[in-house]
């Protein structure tokens, strides 16, 4: 059994309001502990009081308040044939002290709950006992989730719209046949193999056999595509299943995979592609792609702001037949701006050089994705207004051979993940060489994707601005899961007031990764306006 875990000093309150009138948010514990395969628990009790809560994490969720603040909620179904399905359900709020005890709390809460679902204490099961054992990925992913997400996937024209992506096939492909020694008499496990494209790929290099695991319903268009492709399809094997769940007879030389949603981090596949790493690589083995990084850099765009905030203008009339919309124009205006846009923009608009957080796919931990934090800071080159941060990704090949990137970069040929930018309601105001910090955090959610928290902050400028050091901060919550396609016309660059942007210097420090020479002569990628529950 293992030891429980515990966290001195916590308060928590039921959020029933009644039950939160009545406790003062007070010193308590919180502890996990389980004593087999179907007992984990946490236990809040006050400091001083007999009682305590008990919660089973069978059927407990947390959800994230604030920095050091999480909600409980545990529920029960009980469905009896001919009866009305009940739910009962608590909810208690639970504050920390710090963040990295906020951070602890909810990596335990998910350890004890991945623990007694999978029953992985090494307890041996009583005679007659019955576990369900439900996979790695079912713990944390919604059902609902999950389904549409691999009904997605097993259609066969978002599969092409990928494809179809010439920079990020294209990419691949030259990855792959540049690096056939990597490939050659190797092993190769296909992560999410989709139509099988990469499985086929890595056959083309001479892999001695491909492992293509698909989870969606695209396995027997995989089967047909390899069957028809005979002499690379005899090297293939296309397993059903997820990466978390299939068992492969043999461990791996090398993974291939395509695990990147908008933002690197979307769909959270990622994580499954670290599983796979731990679960088929054998040690020293490689993975194409071998790091990622996130590149992020503040933006000014007057008209996006424009646009964005004349969406709620909607709500301003006072006599919409007959009806005052007034009272929801402050809701309908934050929901616009909880949004992340998704368009190609042009790189003049950013107002500093970017900087990048790094992933290492070859050694991250799985837990590392389930909360990003990365501190920003930048210098801006010019005087403007800032309305937010701009960010996309790339992905390196690291070959034995040569060292490939696919890059999503502004100005970059476009790729169907384009970029992604998250506005602030209230913009912030620098003069050049002005000092921008601020903080992206990105927290994981049951659903595939992220809740995104941005600070950005500088100093006030202007009239006594020497004398404080006095920050104009503005923040931003945004839904990863539900960006604003704003593809529907190309959005030309518009030189905006104040700004003399330096822009041979930005674009030259953008696209300065870009190594994709004579690969990308213009794509022939769908815009995805309407359908694109996931954008790749
Ligand atoms: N490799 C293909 C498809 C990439 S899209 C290509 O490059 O064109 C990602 C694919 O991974 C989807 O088909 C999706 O169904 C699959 N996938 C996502 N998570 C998975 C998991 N945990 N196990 C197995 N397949 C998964």
């Amino acid at each position: 059994m293992a030891s429980p875990d515990q966290f001195p000093n916590v308060s928590f309150a039921d959020v029933n309001a009644a039950a939160a009138a009545a406790q003062e948010p007070g010193g308590g514990t919180a502890v996990f502990s389980g004593d087999g395969a179907a007992a984990a628990r946490l236990r809040l009790a006050r400091t001083g009081a007999e009682q305590a809560v008990e919660i089973d994490l069978a059927v407990a969720q947390i959800f994230k308040l604030g920095r050091t603040e999480w909600l409980c909620v545990s529920g029960e179904t009980e469905a009896k044939s001919g009866v009305e399905e009940k739910l009962f359900s608590r909810a208690i709020k639970v504050v920390l002290r710090t963040e990295a005890e906020s951070k602890a709390f909810s990596l335990a809460f998910q350890r004890w709950k991945q623990r007694m679902i999978s029953g992985k204490d090494g307890e041996p099961l009583e005679n007659g006992s019955i576990t369900v054992c439900k996979s790695k990925f079912d713990t944390k992913i919604e059902a609902s989730s999950a389904q549409m997400y691999f009904h997605y996937y097993g259609q066969l024209l978002h599969q092409q719209n990928m494809l179809q992506d010439f920079v990020r096939t294209g990419t691949y492909y030259a990855a792959v046949m540049e690096n056939r020694s990597d490939f050659e008499g190797r092993i190769v496990v296909d992560v999410g193999a989709g139509s099988g494209i990469l499985s086929l790929f890595a056959a083309q290099a001479g892999a001695k056999h491909v492992y293509a695991v698909e989870a969606s319903e695209m396995v027997e268009h995989a089967q047909r595509l390899i069957s028809g492709n005979p002499s690379l399809g005899q090297r293939i094997t296309i397993i059903k299943g997820k990466v978390e769940d299939v068992e492969l007879p043999v461990k791996a030389d090398i993974l291939i995979s395509e695990p990147m949603g908008t933002l690197l981090v979307n769909e959270r596949m990622l994580e499954s592609y670290v599983i796979a790493r731990d679960r088929f690589l054998a040690p020293g083995g490689k993975m194409f792609p071998t790091t990622g990084r996130i590149h992020m850099a503040p933006f000014s765009d007057e008209y996006l702001y424009v646009e964005m905030a004349n969406k709620a203008l909607f709500w301003q009339q006072h006599n919409f037949f007959g009806v005052d919309l007034t009272p929801l124009h402050g809701s309908a205006f934050d929901g616009y701006f909880s949004q992340p846009v998704v368009d190609a923009f042009d790189p003049r608009l950013l107002v500093s050089p970017p900087t990048y957080h790094p992933l290492d796919f070859t050694s991250l931990k799985e837990e590392d994705l389930y909360e990003i934090d990365i501190p920003l800071s930048f210098v801006s080159s010019v005087g403007t207004r800032v309305h937010g941060l701009a960010c996309w990704f790339d992905v390196l090949f690291d070959g034995s051979t040569v060292q490939r990137w696919l890059t999503t970069a502004p100005g970059s040929p476009t790729t169907h993940w384009y970029q992604l930018r998250c506005v602030l309601s209230q913009p912030l105001y620098v003069m050049a060489g002005q000092e921008i910090t601020g903080r992206l955090h990105l927290v994981a959610h049951s659903a595939q994707s992220y809740t995104i928290y941005l600070t950005m902050s500088a100093k006030m400028w202007g009239v006594g601005a020497e004398q404080g050091g006095i920050l104009q901060t503005s923040t931003a919550k945004l839904e990863l899961k539900e960006p604003y396609y704003r593809l529907s016309q190309p959005q030309p660059y518009m030189p905006q007031d104040q700004q003399q942007q330096p822009l041979s210097s930005l674009q030259a420090q953008v696209s300065g990764q870009q190594m994709q020479d004579g690969l990308s002569p213009g794509i022939t990628v769908e815009q995805e306006r309407d359908s694109a529950a996931f954008t790749r």
